[in-house]
């Protein structure tokens, strides 16, 4: 990768300094059009999954139209170069230049970065992008990478996840006790604390896991991909609303190097298309989570339920105390804490007299 992007750009350097000998001649934008650049990109997803692993596939086919073949990116599922849960460490040592996955999943290794996909009873999708792309979120993100050779860029989000998929009722916090869950992140510490077990699986192995009843329950994401999985066919009562992921944001992430090898104009046809990627999974997510949810609301193996409210009030209640102390531990939490909640205080204040006071009109 070094040596390529080295080479390319020398040859982009020579160009440019036979150009500044003779203006008359000189044309920047055909010596930069020349440079191209082959990309990987590592994913957590299984390879081409319905939403999650396609943002990456569309990522790389407007990326590579957009700039007529300048920058090509070849997109890996997970485990088919590096498993699903070392994308980081991957783009960050440089073995591929791109990754695609969801920033929870650093947890133990940067665990500010929570903050950057979901937290539990935290902001929804509309208003973590208010957040970050006009609220100062991007800026203390791209701090708390830095470190690591990364650059960060939101690209893409579920919107609010459903609660998942119960092989037993849940009808008071007690049902909460001894249940095995793959649940990851800071709603599975929640779980932990309530008195269940929380398990981390990747998306391939939970199916096979709630069918065999090595686990008793498991969130995935929503209706659409939760299908995707046929987990429907695994569990009976599917519960809502998804208190531990309420609009998961995904991310890209880059290395630093290959980032900065690149001109201003790929720089900026990336960028782009990752927020370009976030509009799209929106609306796929939108469309696809209500057609499914059709089809399983159809289907005599499924019960919708909701969770009863001193369930959830419970969870919130806990879900502060985890927060509280992940901020105290770390002083990265800590600072990119404080901004996250003063920002939900202010967003969230609006989102009441907004979507939730139009949605309870409807
Ligand atoms: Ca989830």
């Amino acid at each position: 990768m070094k040596r390529r992007q080295f080479v390319g750009g020398l040859a982009a350097a020579a160009t440019l300094s036979a150009c500044a000998k003779n203006d008359t001649d000189c044309n920047v934008g055909a010596a930069a059009s020349q440079e191209t650049f082959e990309w990987s990109c590592v994913t957590s997803w299984p390879p081409k999954f319905p939403g999650l692993g396609m943002a990456p596939e569309n990522l790389a086919t407007r990326v590579e139209k957009a700039s007529a073949g300048r920058l090509k990116i070849k997109v890996y599922g997970a485990g088919e170069l590096v498993p699903a849960f070392e994308v980081f460490d991957a783009v960050s040592r440089g073995t591929v230049e791109m990754g695609h996955d969801a920033s929870y999943y650093h947890k133990g290794k940067v665990d500010a970065a929570q903050f950057f996909a979901a937290i539990p009873f935290g902001m929804t999708n509309l208003e973590l992008n208010g957040w970050l792309y006009y609220g100062g979120g991007m800026a203390l993100w791209r701090e708390l990478y830095a470190p690591f050779g990364l650059v960060p860029f939101p690209t893409g989000n579920t919107g609010v996840q459903m609660g998942g998929w119960f092989n037993k009722e849940i009808n008071t916090a007690d049902d909460l006790k001894g249940l095995k869950m793959r649940i990851p992140g800071l709603g599975g510490e929640v779980l932990r604390r309530a008195g269940g077990t929380p398990v981390t699986l990747p998306g391939s192995e939970i199916f096979t896991a709630l069918q065999t009843g090595s686990i008793d329950a498991t969130e995935w994401v929503g209706p659409y991909n939760d299908a995707s999985f046929g987990l429907h066919k695994a569990a009976r009562y599917y519960y809502y609303p998804g208190w531990q992921e309420p609009g998961p944001g995904l991310e890209t992430i880059i290395n630093a190097d290959a980032w900065n090898s690149l001109p201003a104009d790929l720089q900026e046809i990336v960028s782009t298309t990752c927020q370009a990627i976030t509009t799209d999974m929106a609306a796929e997510y939108t469309n696809g989570n209500a057609m499914s949810l059709q089809q399983l609301k159809n289907d005599p193996n499924v019960e919708l339920r909701r969770f009863p409210t001193a369930v959830i009030d419970l969870l919130r209640s806990i879900a502060q105390d985890v927060v509280e102390e992940l901020m105290a531990a770390d002083p990265a939490a800590a600072k990119i804490g404080k901004a996250y909640f003063e920002y939900l205080d202010v967003v969230a204040a609006n989102s009441r007299i907004a979507e939730q006071a139009y949605l309870s009109t409807r």
